[in-house]
């Protein structure tokens, strides 16, 4: 259930915020020494749901007020989206205008710059798919056969990998340029180099919420009963690392050196509004990847760059729509050889890129392989990401006025160590 379009909040809630009181996303923050708490955000107040909890707004949900005593969120979404759901319609109702019992919460309330948000679960398992059309047609193209730019299992397989769960981060985190075995181009000995063309990925990841045995198969229409909510994720890929390791096994060091998600949990109920068609599949899809209803979800997504002392330069606008395949489709698929699932993990979309070339979502896609350059404001120009550069990630659905987003997912590139 969405939560009442026409709400309001008493708690102000700038224009353009991402967290109106319809979102009600979740999180972990920490303030000074004090012990980490679950909490929510309305505008740019943090909403400390511990402390909600302990005036006894949850118990008749039978939910023990310990979970939102954690470090992590995944004993709060473990409770299943009844439970979780129900704690969002009660925080509704208790930040809505109409409700003039106030000052009880105000304890529970922090400004957003006041604290630090931290990492918002336990990744257990993280896997990355590989589902943008755009993205892999690209790439197929600058490094394949243009003709034949998409592999043949593409349009049959929602295709990914099983990535390394403890380098990811939150966003705020920096990450230092990473070092390798690089091939430099017209030679045939590898060198030990710093990277030389680090990049980011525009993704959109989802965390389960249920989990399941091994050998079960979970099919497209139950999916999304174990799709808890969304997050904004960068997939920081040293380009050049890459290349020299992936045949035969796939990514590895080029991957696995930092990614970084947003702090904020937007639950699947919250983005509701945003369902939309996605491409037509055709070929005809194997029964188990077949689908109905609308499974794709029209929220748009930009990317930042910010040279340091700089201001930032909008460098991609992309939109989590045009995913080829659904998340729906991606947990059948992960799901359908009996690999089992587990509360927290995070399931990676693959780079985001639209049809349109300001869409891309990647600089090897934008600079086509570092064949042309990307103006930023400042008068400077990239093909990669330089030392000290901010990647700045944000994503947002808008419709009857509402507008429910992620907050930003931000990364500095730092020299390598
Ligand atoms: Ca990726």
């Amino acid at each position: 259930m969405s939560i009442d379009y026409k709400a309001k909040s008493w708690i102000q809630v700038p224009e353009n915020s991402d967290f109106p009181i319809q979102n009600i996303p979740f999180g972990v923050f920490v303030k000074g020494e004090s012990q980490p708490h679950i909490a929510t955000r309305i505008g740019d107040t943090v909403i400390d749901l511990f402390a909600v909890s302990e005036g006894g707004v949850f118990t008749d949900m039978s939910i023990d007020n310990r979970v939102f005593n954690k470090s992590f969120l995944n004993d709060f979404i473990a409770l299943g989206k009844e439970k979780t759901n129900a704690v969002r319609q009660r925080i509704a109702e208790i930040f809505d205008i109409k409700n003039t019992d106030r000052e009880k919460w105000q304890t529970a309330l922090l400004p957003v710059k006041d604290v630090q948000m931290l990492m918002p679960v336990k990744v257990g398992d993280y896997t990355d798919f590989y589902s943008s059309i755009d993205h892999a047609t690209n790439v197929g193209k600058m490094f394949r056969d243009p003709e034949n730019a998409l592999l043949p299992n593409w349009k049959h397989i929602p295709v990914g990998y099983h990535g390394r769960a403890s380098s990811i981060v939150v966003s705020g985190t920096n990450i230092h340029r990473p070092k390798g075995q690089i091939l430099p181009k017209g030679e045939t000995q590898p060198i030990f180099s710093p990277s030389r063309l680090m990049d980011f990925e525009l993704e959109v990841a989802f965390v389960t919420g249920k989990k399941t045995a091994l050998g079960d198969s979970i099919p497209t229409n139950e999916a999304e009963d174990y799709i808890f909510g969304l997050t904004l994720f960068n997939d920081l890929s040293a380009r050049d690392i890459q290349k020299w390791e992936y045949v035969p096994l796939g990514p590895f060091l080029g991957k696995n050196f930092g990614s970084v998600v947003s702090p904020w949990i937007v639950t699947l109920e919250a983005l509701e509004p945003f369902r939309t068609e996605g491409y037509k599949q055709d070929p005809e899809v194997l029964d188990y990847l077949k689908y109905s209803g609308k499974r794709n979800f029209d929220i748009n997504l930009e990317v930042y760059l910010q040279p340091e002392n700089a201001e930032p330069t909008r460098i991609c606008q992309s939109n989590f729509k045009y995913m080829y395949w659904n998340m729906a489709q991606q947990l059948a698929h992960q799901t359908v050889n009996g690999c089992n699932i587990n509360v927290g993990d995070v399931y990676a979309s693959g780079t985001i890129s639209g049809p349109e070339k300001d869409s891309f979502g990647s600089m090897l896609e934008l600079s086509w392989a570092g064949q042309k350059e990307i103006k930023l404001k400042n008068g400077d120009t990239r093909k990669f990401i330089q030392d000290n550069d901010t990647i700045i990630i944000k994503g947002y659905g808008k419709k009857d006025g509402v507008r429910i987003g992620f907050g930003a997912c931000v990364t500095k590139i730092l020299p390598a160590k």
